[in-house]
């Protein structure tokens, strides 16, 4: 039987890291990492994870500006609030909920973003640098399944690393951080064929798709690593892509869902503001 990660302790030691940096930085007589979220219209989910940001950042000491817009705002009036947080120089992150209302050019308003403060990385310049291996910063949910990673303390080089899910928020930016650590890295997708024997052959399967309980024991190589990213509700319980209770029957670790990968996230947007700051100064 193998053992279940737990990403609340993992978070709860990234929390004090931060919270140490700002007391430090209290102390010392300097500035506060400050972030700016901004949603446009009432979209329930969304909404949550603004409230539930503001929540993490102020528990840690950040500062931090919500600005809720009404999805009656013009492209051209949301572009001009994003350049007046990008010359705010007392803002050092943004964070733009996405889906944005369907009639709004999302890559265009994307792209307004400075990349100095855009720190979940969705600018093209910033996932340029990510693909490119550079240094930049990393997008929160594939940060989350890299610091789980570290947190086992093992040697990830050379691992056989199978990613399933190509999306552009979790799937390929996971494969190119798991890349820059040295793995042999495979991504799958829906047209994927014999799914099951590409993820057999995985030290570190990692799966982002969408379907609750998708991947079971069938799927997994003995003592494997597996990273749950799904989440789904299910009769109004979250669930992941992976069936837990079978899965941790094989492999050595797995993440739970919840209380695996999306326990760490926010707060590790919250550590790249504090990035941000630091690079701002230096
Ligand atoms: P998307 O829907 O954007 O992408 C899903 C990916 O899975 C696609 O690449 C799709 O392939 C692939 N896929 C779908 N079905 C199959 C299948 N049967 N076999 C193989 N591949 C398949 O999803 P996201 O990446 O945005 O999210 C994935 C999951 O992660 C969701 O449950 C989401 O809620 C969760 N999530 C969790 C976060 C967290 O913080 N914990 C953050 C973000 C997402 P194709 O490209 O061919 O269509």
């Amino acid at each position: 039987m193998g053992d279940k990660i737990d990403g609340k302790a993992i978070a709860l030691g990234v929390k004090e890291n931060i919270k140490n940096f700002i007391e430090t930085r209290k102390l010392n007589g300097m500035n506060i990492p400050k972030v700016a979220s901004i949603l446009v219209g009432n979209d329930g989910g969304s909404l949550f994870y603004l409230n539930n940001q503001e929540k993490v950042a102020v528990s840690l000491g950040l500062e931090f500006e919500k600005i809720h817009l009404s999805d009656n705002v013009t492209e051209d009036n949301l572009i001009k609030k994003i350049e007046e947080l990008n010359n705010d120089n007392s803002v050092n992150g943004i964070i733009l909920q996405l889906p944005l209302p369907k009639n709004m050019d999302e890559k265009k308003i994307i792209s307004s973003i400075s990349p100095e403060k855009d720190i979940d990385c969705l600018t093209f310049v910033n996932q340029g640098k990510l693909y490119m291996g550079e240094e930049t910063f990393m997008p929160c949910t594939p940060k989350s399944v890299l610091t789980i990673l570290k947190s086992l303390n093992i040697n990830l080089e050379g691992m056989e690393v199978v990613v399933v899910g190509r999306s552009n928020i979790v799937g390929k930016p996971a494969a190119a951080l798991m890349l820059k650590e040295n793995c042999t890295v495979t991504i799958c997708h829906s047209r994927t064929k014999n799914l099951k024997e590409v993820c057999k052959r995985a030290d570190i399967l990692i799966v982002a798709i969408g379907k609750a309980k998708f991947i079971d024991e069938s799927y997994i190589k003995d003592d494997a690593i597996v990273i749950d990213v799904g989440t789904n509700s299910v009769e109004g319980k979250i669930t992941g892509d992976v069936d837990f209770e079978k899965v941790i029957n094989k492999a050595a670790f797995v993440t739970p869902v919840p209380g695996g990968v999306g326990a760490l996230t926010t707060t590790l947007l919250m550590k790249n503001v504090c990035e941000a700051l630091e690079k701002y100064e230096n």
